[in-house]
Order: structure tokens, then sequence, then C-alpha cells
């Protein structure tokens, strides 16, 4: 039975092609700065989002981290979406290792956060406070594009207080491909961007943190602090070269197969939310341990929850929804 992972993006396993670069990238030690592929992805990538240097690390979590620490001294605060990655599920690791105060705030229906909201949470200039320093944004969130006209008023809000303002932009590809715009046009309004190579896009392993030279540099030493300078990583980013150069344009089929599985879930007559990129949200309430078994049973895998999230990626094709929506069709006539 041919299996149908619907967990999550990251379970794409690494193709023949993209194997062949792995096995022919040339390297070098890169904490000595010697992988000549490393650097080449870095460049490359902070090129294409139109930004000065990037770094490559082991995972996007670790890049958010970085980048929250080199933004943030200890005691300073960053302002963050409630459902946000940064907050939610990396181990409150700003928190943890960076003595930065996290300070959520409820976040709209659209994925953005309301400049109202933020104003009223950044802190005055007084030893009560923590230092409010940094407003961190995440595009796709939960698969929503962040609005471009909402992006350009988060630069200038902003630049109007004196904070910084970061891009969790794990799936940042996914945004643009959605938006018809360069991922660059994104970029441009944050002072640093994580892109995950390891989502959407394919590779097996990796992020890159990009930003402005100095910022980068104070993310350096931190990832060699943080235990994520890597050796011969050349392997890795060859693989991450290749994504970059294969895998972005495609990623508009995931969006099609996604809006296909989100309609013909909704013709079925589940409850579907609006579909945008490459995440469909469902709404199963108490029957999601059945359903997941049911699933299961056909070789399709899924995270049980009431509000189930199916992603699609490279590794799932037409045929495979079309195998997804059929299955929950006889659930739900079950
Ligand atoms: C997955 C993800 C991360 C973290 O990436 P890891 O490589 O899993 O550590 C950060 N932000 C968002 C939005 C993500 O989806």
């Amino acid at each position: 039975m041919q299996l149908i992972d619907l967990r999550s993006d990251t379970v794409t396993q690494p193709t023949d092609a993209m194997r062949q670069a792995m096995a022919r990238a040339e390297t070098g030690d890169d904490v000595y700065g010697d992988d000549p592929t490393v650097r080449l992805l870095e460049s490359t990538l902070a090129e294409r989002l139109g930004m000065a240097a990037g770094m490559f690390v082991p995972s996007g979590t670790m890049s958010n981290l970085l980048a929250l620490m080199a933004h943030c001294e200890r005691g300073d605060e960053y302002i963050v979406g409630q459902q946000a990655h940064t907050y939610k599920y990396e181990g409150g690791g700003a928190a943890v290792l960076g003595s930065i105060q996290p300070q959520p705030i409820e976040m709209e229906a659209d994925g953005t956060l309301s400049f109202e909201r933020i104003r009223a949470a950044i802190k005055p200039d007084d030893f009560h406070f923590a230092r409010t320093r940094l407003l961190a944004l995440e595009n796709t969130m939960q698969g929503k594009v962040l609005p471009t006209d909402y992006l350009a008023a988060a630069r200038a809000f902003a630049h109007e207080h004196g904070l910084a303002l970061h891009l969790d932009g794990a799936r940042l590809f996914n945004a643009a491909v959605k938006s018809g715009c360069e991922a660059q046009d994104i970029a441009q309004h944050f002072d640093s961007v994580s892109v995950c190579l390891s989502k959407s896009l394919g590779a097996p392993v990796g992020s890159v943190l990009c930003g402005d030279w100095a910022l980068i540099d104070r993310a350096r030493r931190l990832r060699k602090m943080v235990g994520g300078g890597m050796r011969q990583s050349g392997i890795l980013a060859a693989a991450g070269l290749y994504a970059l150069e294969h895998h972005v344009e495609r990623l508009a089929e995931d969006h099609e197969h996604a809006r296909l599985l989100g309609e013909g879930l909704r013709e079925a007559g589940y409850e579907v939310e609006p579909v945008q990129t490459n995440m469909v949200y469902v709404q199963i309430g108490e029957r999601i341990q059945a359903l997941a078994a049911f699933c299961s049973e056909r070789g399709i895998r899924l995270i049980p929850s009431a509000r189930l999230r199916l992603v699609t990626h490279l590794d799932v094709s037409g045929e495979m929804i079309r195998q997804v929506i059929a299955a929950f069709i006889e659930f739900a006539r079950a």
C-alpha cells in the first residue's frame, strides 16, 4: 500500500536528482568558512531575498532563535502572535536561551497582528518594563499569505516605534508563489528573514537566516554558541541549492492540490476553511480519532486534531488527492 502522508510538508524524501547534487557537492569546514557550497547557498538565498548576507543553520527553530537573540539583549521584549511558531512551537527558546521576554498578541483571522493591539503592548521607556525591541511576523501563517499592503504598513509601524522587524518565513516561497511576486518583494519589508529549506522546498535539512552583515555576524557567533556550527555541511547545502533551483515554481502544484482537496471535502459536506497555499484545515470535531484510524487503514497518515490540518507537498500527487477525498467521503457515509 502506497503511503499518503499529509501530516506536514517536512515528510518529503530527497529526490534522486537532489541526492545526486548532494553527492557531488564540494565541501570544506564551514566553521572556518571554508565550505564553498554553504557559501553559495547563503549568498544565493540572500540575493534572492534582496538582503546582504545569509547564514545556513540546521533548523528553522535555530534560525528564529538566533534572529531573536541577534536583535534583542537580555531583558528585551519581542512582540509576536499568540499562535506564531516562534512563540508557541519552539520550546520557549527565546525566553529560555535568550532571556528575551515574549509579548504574545491575539492574532487576526488573516494571520496579521493588529497595529492597535501591538501599540497597546509596546512598553514605555521606564525601568519597570522590559524594552520592547522587535516585532516578529510569520508568512505564510497557517497557510495564509499576509497581505502585501499589511507588510508595508508593518514596516512603517516598526520604524515609527523604533522596533526591528523579523519574518519567520519558513514558507516564504509558498507566499511568493501564491502572490505571484518575487520572494524579495516580501522580504524587503523586514530586517531579518528565516526561510526553511526542509519544508515545502523538499530538502532534508536546514534553514537560512538572512539580514544585514552586522546582524548575521552576531547570529554567527550565537550559532556557534548553541552548537549549530557544522563542518562539511555543503552536503546539506547542496540539497538546499537544488531545491531553490527546482522546487520553487512547482509549489503552485501543491497549492492546486490543496485547493482540490479543500473543494472535494467541502462538497462531501465537511467544514473546510478557505484554502490559500498548501494547507487545508477541516473541522472534524470529536470523530477525529475514528477518522484517523479509518485513514490509517487506507495508508493515509494525518495528525489527529479536532481542527485537522492536511498538508500537500512534493510527495503528494493528484491521484493521491483523489484517494484522500474518496476515503473522506466513505468515512462520512459510514
Ligand atoms: C517548521 C517551522 C519552523 C521551525 O522549523 P524546524 O526546522 O522544524 O525547526 C519555524 N516556523 C514555522 C512557521 C514553521 O512551520
